[in-house]
């Protein structure tokens, strides 16, 4: 058998692959592009291509594709064999450095928010050389990113890596401000915790919900649910470890370092966590991450559920985003450091982090906000709807002494004084009890924990690289003019501390009494999509995310557009599934009951003549009036969602979703669960959610 150090990366055209197959000229001026972002000539880009082509033909692959992520949040690809015909009848296998560089798909049916209408329709898409090259089945697949003609990204990348190169630029000004000059590039990186929930395929194909929407819209509660805590970190249930086991091949085949795996919280529940890579790469392997998962449980008659909140009454599913920045020389800026040099350093870094989610909690908030999420954040299971940091009791005690220049009472009786004093050692060990924290320290780096678990990560990174490359401007701009730069830096952090600290918070985050006390810090609690979403366009985030050139104004309208309307179709395709499946199949399904319990009275009272059937009749009325009630509902649902026809604005289509056609989802489904409740299990038209949360062996 194959050990794991030979097929990993076996499917993936990296490094090795190049240094291996490239001539030397072509494999440096190669990785000048990769590692400075140096421009590729034609010459170079056909030797590659011609490599990368021998490469994967060798491997089975008979197309290529240049492999994007357009605005619906998952990848896309259109497929080109690599054959051209040869005089003789026969074929050549064809693939230049220009097809390599660019790609040209029909952006016509893609969500471009507006942008098709000002710019053209057709996009092109452009080689990201910083994510290797990957076979998957028989494609040669390309990362790439996806733009207007008019140079208007059209997809998630490309904002990514123009905030990436903004956090470059801002973290080597400070870097130069320390005196160091050997570092040519910071990195943002990022390790993505993935939750997911494995079904029996099977069950699934019964459940309309679940295949139109990914989640469950009706389901009464069973009797065991995860209030035992029996399931986290439990044993793995040997179908569940077969299609681990598989997962991880087919990912360390694709270079993913698939790292850790375990059962969560609820049943059904599992997550894998990958070793931390470049935020681009990430992103990248984030998304396949979740493609294989999705087809290597179909291989098991399983279904991988990446949806947010996929079973009301147990937790639903997250992605925690691990994120530092580094130095190519490998430095960790939020890493404390040994000497009092570098903790000055650390601390600057970590201010900016603090101002930055502070200032940009709008952003924050809205880059994880999805129909889907807004089922976990404030509800007692994931972070709340508010976010804060968490620093830990000792960080935070540090902090407070800077900014009050007092001592420091921790083991050492010091006034801190940056650049002078050294902190405290066993700050590099703090880990992090706190699990409520929408975004916590976590020794060496931050863990944002509110995006959902089908979100594409690179929202998230998009917005938090921005605004911090915008602090570490602000300060840049600042130290850059200072005579004295130790003085400058001591009241920089001082001054950051005081301002920002409303933003710390240690407590536990699910605390009701969080919610008020953070109100009165001023802090924004926007509890929905529609509350949030509108804010990307709020000046001071418009003019942030422009001058740092991550996005142009025209760009932002579109997501706010696109995020809005993928909100109200996602929850229309519900509203509409719910209808579906409270007239076809709940209603007949509790007729049909009610019609046999009646039968059974009359042919008791056939034999049993003064028989009382105080059970039958007590049953039937209680299913006419739910029936009643299912249809009552319904129709409010429809009529409430008919309302939306006649609403153009789709700002104004979210309100109203939120407001009303929500409410009356819920509505339905509580009189709808109650009848499953009382129906006879053998009638109830689809698996219930004992069987689908424990149907698993
Ligand atoms: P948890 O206790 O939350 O499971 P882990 O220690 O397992 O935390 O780490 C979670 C993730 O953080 C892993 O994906 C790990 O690779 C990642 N990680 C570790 N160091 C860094 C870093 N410097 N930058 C980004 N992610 C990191
Ligand atoms: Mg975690």
């Amino acid at each position: 058998m194959e050990m794991l150090p030979e097929y990993f990366g076996s499917m993936v055209f990296d490094d090795r692959v190049m240094k291996a197959r490239l001539k030397s000229g072509v494999y440096n001026s190669l990785k000048k592009t990769i590692d400075e972002g140096a421009r590729l000539d034609l010459s170079v880009a056909n030797a590659v291509a011609a490599a990368m082509r021998d490469w994967a033909v060798e491997r089975g692959a008979t197309h290529f594709t240049h492999w994007f992520q357009p605005l619906t949040g998952i990848t896309a690809e259109k497929h080109d064999s690599f054959i051209a015909p040869a005089p003789d009848g026969g074929i050549i296998m064809e693939f230049s450095g220009k097809e390599l560089i660019q790609g040209e798909p029909d952006a016509s049916s893609f969500p471009s928010g507006g942008l098709r209408a000002t710019f053209e329709a057709r996009g092109y898409t452009a080689w990201d050389p910083t994510s290797y090259a990957f076979i998957k089945g028989k494609t040669l697949c390309i990362p790439t990113a996806f733009c207007s003609y008019g140079g208007e990204a059209l997809d998630k990348k490309t904002p990514l890596l123009r905030s990436m190169q903004a956090l470059n630029i801002q973290a080597l000004r400070i870097l130069r401000l320390f005196g160091n000059t050997d570092v040519k590039c910071v990195r943002t990186s990022v390790g993505p915790e993935q939750e997911y929930f494995l079904i029996d395929r099977e069950m699934y194909n019964k459940r309309r919900d679940l295949i139109f929407t990914g989640r469950t819209l009706f389901g009464a509660e069973p009797p065991k649910g995860q209030e035992l805590g029996d399931h986290y970190f439990g044993v793995v249930k040997p179908r569940v470890a077969a299609f681990m086991e598989e997962l991880n091949r087919e990912l360390w085949k694709l270079g993913v370092l698939a790292k850790t795996e375990h059962n969560e919280v609820a049943p059904s529940q599992h997550e894998l966590a990958p070793i931390y890579a470049t935020t681009n790469v990430a992103a990248d392997h984030n998304q396949l991450t979740m493609e294989i998962m999705q087809k290597v449980a179909s291989k098991h008659g399983l279904v991988c559920l990446l949806h947010e909140k996929p079973f009301a009454g147990v937790n639903g599913s997250g992605k925690h985003n691990n994120w530092s920045m580094a130095t190519d020389t490998g430095v960790n800026l939020l890493s404390p450091g040994e000497t009092p040099y570098e903790n000055a350093q650390f601390l600057l870094f970590l201010c900016a982090v603090i101002q930055a989610v502070d200032d940009y909690q709008d952003l924050l908030r809205l880059s994880v906000a999805t129909a889907g999420n807004d089922h976990r954040l404030g509800a007692h299971e994931a972070p709340p709807a508010v976010v804060s940091i968490f620093l830990g009791d000792e960080l935070t005690a540090i902090l407070e002494a800077i900014e009050n220049s007092k001592p420091y009472n921790g083991r050492e009786q010091i006034t801190m004084k940056l650049g002078v004093d050294t902190l405290p050692r066993f700050l590099r060990d703090i880990t992090d009890r706190n699990r409520t924290s929408p975004f916590a320290f976590t020794g060496n780096k931050f863990e944002f924990r509110m995006l959902g678990s089908s979100n594409s990560i690179s929202c998230a990174n998009i917005m938090l690289n921005s605004a911090v490359a915008e602090s570490l401007k602000i300060f840049a701009d600042e130290l850059e003019g200072a005579e004295n730069f130790q003085a400058a830096l001591q009241d920089l952090i001082k001054r950051t501390v005081k301002a920002h600290k409303r933003i710390l918070f240690n407590g536990n985050g699910y605390d009701d009494g969080w919610i008020k006390e953070a109100e009165e810090r001023g802090l924004l609690n926007y509890r929905t999509t529609p509350d949030c979403m509108p804010h990307l366009l709020d000046e001071k985030n418009v003019r942030m995310l422009t001058s740092h050139r991550v996005y142009t104004e025209a760009e932002l309208k579109s997501r706010c557009e696109i995020m809005l309307d993928n909100y109200c179709k996602t929850i229309v395709i519900e509203a509409n599934t719910m209808a579906y499946m409270a007239k076809r199949q709940i209603l007949p399904a509790v007729e049909k009951y009610a019609g046999a319990v009646a039968r059974t009275a009359k042919d008791k009272a056939v034999i049993v003549p003064d028989a009382v059937c105080s059970y039958e009749k007590s049953i039937i009325k209680k299913l006419t009036l739910l029936a009643d009630q299912i249809m009552m509902k319904t129709e409010d649902l429809e009529s409430t969602a008919a309302k939306l026809r006649d609403m153009a604005d789709v700002k104004e289509q979210s309100y109203f979703i939120r407001d009303y056609v929500l409410p009356a989802m819920n509505e339905l489904r509580a009189v709808a669960d109650e009848a499953e409740s009382v129906t006879a299990a053998e009638y109830w038209p689809f698996p219930t959610y004992g069987e689908l949360l424990f149907g698993v062996k």
